[in-house]
């Protein structure tokens, strides 16, 4: 299904259920494989040198795939997909050329395109300078309590005008909620005041100038042109660097390092999205300290499948959001991702969701 992961978030179509619904339905993948969970071996097995490399995953593979149970009949393509492929492949001897690596990178990405078609920035915004304010908000917390926060901070300052010619106190209290409140009162009204006196009351759309904001970095500089303004840019934030060292695609931990490896393996034009799919990923299956490996649908293509919990019952407890069959960050989410059975996140003061990440 290629052109879904060139689809705007906004475009994408009911597509979007079929990934959502594999994952909240994610139980073992059963020996009656399907036609849907064959074909979806296919690829992984012929995916060059990787998949065929991928020892450690593989074997790793094998266990999940032998647990299942009696309910794996029911299995989803997904989860199906997630076990099955690794009981063809063979040991690995050499290191993953740089070829294959490049292949086995773009082909995660496909993968998440499919499972992720409605993937979307997390911030709530209307407009760049709402998402370069919320932005650097969500420092040390989560994009749900930011959007839950930003409503009545930009109800009251529309403009960076507004916002830099308020009362300190005001906003510190209205952005209590997201932690370091203070702190982050200097810091938006430092930028809304850049804002207002360096560029006439509009946000920039070159990394350059955005970098000389305060408060804003490159990882910032890139959700803003990447969603904003339409230009590509890899967002490297916590998810991203996890997973794509999960992944073996770079050893890096330096966010700016990170980005220009990443950047390598991928045409610039699937930047914004590849962002987008693997912090999807990140935040609903491949979390920092529980991985749902067993009901993680790219398992076949992971090197470091089985650091998670790999029994397909117990990994499906841990997804998150609308994999888990919870309520997303966005108050206001597009409508693709409610095409697919996501749901609006809660005010704040309502029902809670899970809040982690
Ligand atoms: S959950 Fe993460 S570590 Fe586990 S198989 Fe999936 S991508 Fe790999």
């Amino acid at each position: 299904m290629p052109p879904k992961k060139r689809v705007s978030a906004e475009k994408a179509t009911p597509a979007a259920k079929k990934a959502t619904a594999p994952a909240e339905k994610a139980s073992p993948a059963s020996k009656k494989a399907s036609p849907a969970a064959e074909k979806a071996t296919a690829p992984a097995e012929k995916a060059s040198p990787a998949s065929k490399k991928a020892t450690p995953a593989s074997k790793k593979a094998s266990p999940a795939s032998k647990k299942a149970s009696p309910a794996s009949k029911k299995a989803s393509p997904a989860a199906e997909k997630a076990t099955a492929p690794a009981k063809k492949a063979t040991p690995a001897a050499k290191p993953e050329s740089r070829t294959a690596l490049v292949r086995r990178a773009r082909k995660i990405d496909r993968e998440l395109a499919e499972i992720y078609p409605y993937a979307h920035p997390e911030l709530d915004f209307e407009n760049p300078f709402q998402l370069v304010i919320a932005t650097v908000m969500s420092a040390q917390t989560t994009d749900l309590r930011v959007n839950q926060t930003t409503p009545a901070l930009f109800a009251k300052y529309p403009t960076p005008e507004d916002l830099a010619a308020a009362n300190p106190e005001d906003v510190e209290e209205l952005i209590r909620p997201t932690g370091f409140f203070r702190a982050k009162t200097k810091s938006i009204m430092g930028l809304a005041k850049a804002l207002s006196e360096d560029f006439g009351g509009e946000v920039p759309g070159r990394v350059e100038d955005l970098v000389k904001l305060p408060g804003v970095g490159r990882k910032t500089a890139f959700v803003v042109l990447g969603n904003a303004f339409g230009r590509p840019g890899i967002t490297v934030d916590t998810h991203f660097g996890r997973l794509v060292r999960r992944w073996k695609w770079t050893e890096e931990t330096d966010p700016d390092k990170v980005e220009k490896a990443v950047g390598e393996l991928f045409p610039k034009s699937d930047w914004t999205m590849l962002s987008h799919h693997v912090i999807f990923h990140g935040r609903r299956i491949c979390h920092s300290r529980k991985p749902a490996c067993g009901a993680c649908p790219i398992a076949p293509l992971c090197p470091a499948y089985g650091e998670g919990e790999t029994d397909p019952e117990k990994a499906k407890k841990l997804l998150k959001y609308e994999k888990g069959g919870f309520p997303g960050q966005r108050l206001k989410p597009p409508q693709s991702y409610l095409d697919a059975g996501g749901k609006p996140a809660p005010p704040l003061g309502g029902t809670p969701g899970d809040t982690t990440g």
